[in-house]
């Protein structure tokens, strides 16, 4: 593993020789994106945490393979596969022992991932149950939820029928349900098609999600898929979105 400073801001928190004694003979058990972080479960007993601040390039290598030219972060898995991380502005690469990750102050703020197993529907209500002000902003927000955001929520409030200014105390039991579906099904659509086209993926990969793939997101004008109805761009607090004003219909 390799690091550097990045101007007076360290990647690290912790040294060098600590880090790689720490990370040395775990066990990669799951990796979980929640909001602009990388939850990496490493066995037994620790977390890695991985931010790439703004414009970061995480590269995965096989033992063929070239490295990039530059990068500040290596590391090696047992089979000579691994990644490296070239930061262009802040970022980080934390360990922090299982039993402390609540207190890690720069992600204990974060709301549960929506696609992680921990978000249920009973969780999703839990949530709702409350709570003033409009759906929209409370779901982009990532105290609530880490990781939606302004993109796929279009698609998800149109899913579920909502429009985004309907007041959160207003949802019926329905309505809950059918959001919490609608979270589940473009979420996972998204990752099925390695997510947004300008996104790339572990493996350099650009995502398949396409200006096409959405179904109202990003599409004034176009008809509705479901009513046929000429789709508008709102403005909602200080977002734009995308709806069908009749399946959409502010109750
Ligand atoms: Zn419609």
């Amino acid at each position: 593993m390799q690091t550097s400073k990045l101007g007076s801001q360290k990647n690290l928190n912790m040294s060098v020789q600590d880090f790689m004694k720490i990370a040395k003979e775990k066990i990669v058990k799951n990796v979980l994106s929640v909001g602009k972080w990388l939850f990496i479960k490493l066995d037994p007993h620790y977390y890695m945490l991985i931010n790439l601040g703004m414009n970061a390039d995480l590269i995965y290598f096989t033992p063929k393979q070239k490295l990039p030219e530059k990068y500040q972060f290596k590391l090696t898995f047992t089979d000579k596969t691994g990644f490296t991380i070239q930061f262009q502005w802040f970022g980080y690469v934390h360990l922090i022992q299982e039993k402390d990750l609540s207190k890690h102050k720069l992600t204990a703020h974060l709301g549960i991932s929506p696609v992680s197993s921990e978000f249920t529907l009973e969780h999703l209500k839990k949530l709702l149950s409350n709570k003033k002000g409009k759906i929209k902003s409370f779901l982009i927000n990532q105290k609530n939820i880490a990781g939606i955001g302004n993109v796929y929520i279009q698609d998800i409030l149109f899913k579920a029928k909502l429009h985004p200014n309907q007041q959160i105390k207003t949802l019926s039991e329905k309505e809950i349900d059918a959001l919490y579906k609608a979270i589940h099904d473009i979420l996972n659509r998204s990752i099925r098609l390695g997510g947004l086209a300008y996104e790339k993926d572990f493996y350099g990969q650009k995502g398949k999600f396409t200006l096409n793939e959405f179904l109202v997101g990003y599409k004034p004008g176009k008809p509705c898929p479901t009513c046929g109805t000429s789709i508008e761009k709102i403005r909602t607090g200080g977002t734009a979105s995308y709806i069908c004003p009749k399946c959409q219909a502010l109750k």
